[in-house]
């Protein structure tokens, strides 16, 4: 049985700065993720936003900085199970947990960090009926690649960050913007609803979407206000759905996890109440908790030199600093 020091149970920021760190303190490290491509949230949610908040870089790409958390991730060859899903953990004889996979029951380690995020993140689909083979093409509910939206007479539904954010950059790059929201009150933030007030973004709140029409890509929408009933029919080109996740955590209770709300509980040492087991990012929960990148990666750093120390009970939790290593890479 192929035995790893740690093993890093999601490939998002905080995972991805983990195996870096992980790689630093010498441990054997594999990291595991649902998605095919590395990033979390950063790749699957937001990959042409500029991030302005992680240190060392006062602007980047949400996809340029997932590349180089990959690039660092990958520094000490760390091995990566990419469109694995995680579905269970469970502790051997010799205090050595098996990590049960939709793909395989082969996963073996000494410790392990749940860098989960918010889970398998599933996007909120809309219960109405359309052609799924549009999806990608004119209906999407992630941008990941914004020139698509270019020119085009763009249908944005939601009320929060996402949604707002994207009628914002998009009333500078598309023909039409029009923003739906089925209340009057935004989740985003209220300095970016100020704006897209502002900007080129015809607004209707009340309004949901009743009817995709169009052969193979989208011609028209109706939508209609939820409190008349009264329907409208728009010219439109594509689709951005920004409704929210389906998120579900229970399966992490069934580990033996203690959970706050939906968050696994750590200490200031990233422990969970099972041994060998930490939390980093957005997944867990104590009391200074900022789901942040920034935070993630502290915490990773935190999880992975408190880990060594559980793995190997002589190793120090400081790890020194990385300038005073001479690293050939
Ligand atoms: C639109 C948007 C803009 C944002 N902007 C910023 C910003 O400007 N600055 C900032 O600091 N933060 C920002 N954030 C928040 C930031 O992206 C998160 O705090 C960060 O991604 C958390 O990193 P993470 O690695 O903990 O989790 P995630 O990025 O969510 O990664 C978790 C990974 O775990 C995987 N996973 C989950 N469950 C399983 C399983 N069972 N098996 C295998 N793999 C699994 C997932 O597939 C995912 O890849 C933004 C978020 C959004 C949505």
């Amino acid at each position: 049985m192929d035995v790893y020091d740690i093993t890093i149970i999601g490939g998002g920021p905080t995972g991805l700065f983990g195996s870096f760190y992980a790689g630093l303190r010498g441990l054997k490290t594999k990291v595991i993720d649902v998605l095919p491509e590395l990033g979390g949230q950063l790749t699957a949610l937001y990959p042409e936003k500029y991030v302005y908040d992680v240190a060392g870089h006062p602007k980047i790409l949400a996809k340029d900085l997932s590349k180089a958390l990959g690039t660092q991730a990958q520094l000490f060859k760390a091995t990566m199970s990419l469109g694995e899903k995680v579905t269970n953990m469970e502790q051997t004889e010799n205090n050595v947990w098996r990590i049960v996979t939709d793909k395989s029951s082969d996963h073996y380690s000494k410790a392990v960090l749940l860098a989960l995020g918010a889970g398998a993140c599933v996007p909120k689909k809309l219960d109405v009926d359309y052609d799924r083979n549009m999806e990608g093409e004119c209906i999407f509910y992630a941008v990941k690649n914004k020139e698509r939206f270019r020119d085009k007479r763009v249908l944005i539904i939601g009320g929060g960050d996402s949604a707002v954010d994207w009628a914002n950059e998009f009333s500078h790059l598309a023909k039409n913007v029009y923003l739906i929201h089925r209340r009057d009150q935004f989740r985003a933030v209220q300095t970016s609803v100020e704006e897209m007030k502002h900007n080129k973004v015809d607004i209707k709140t009340f309004y949901e979407l009743k009817q995709v029409i169009g052969n193979g890509k989208v011609e028209k929408v109706t939508i209609f206000d939820n409190r008349s009933g009264q329907e409208e029919t728009l010219d439109i080109d594509a689709i951005l759905i920004n409704i929210g996740f389906v998120i579900n955590l229970d399966f992490l209770k069934s580990w033996g996890l203690k959970m706050e709300v939906n968050a696994i509980s750590v200490n200031e040492k990233m422990e969970t109440n099972l041994p060998g087991i930490y939390a980093a990012g957005d997944i867990c929960s104590h009391p200074a908790k900022l789901k942040l990148i920034a935070t993630g990666a502290a915490e990773a750093a935190t999880a992975v030199n408190f880990a060594c120390t559980y793995i190997n009970p002589s190793a120090k939790a400081f790890p020194g600093h990385s300038s005073n290593l001479n690293l050939s890479i």
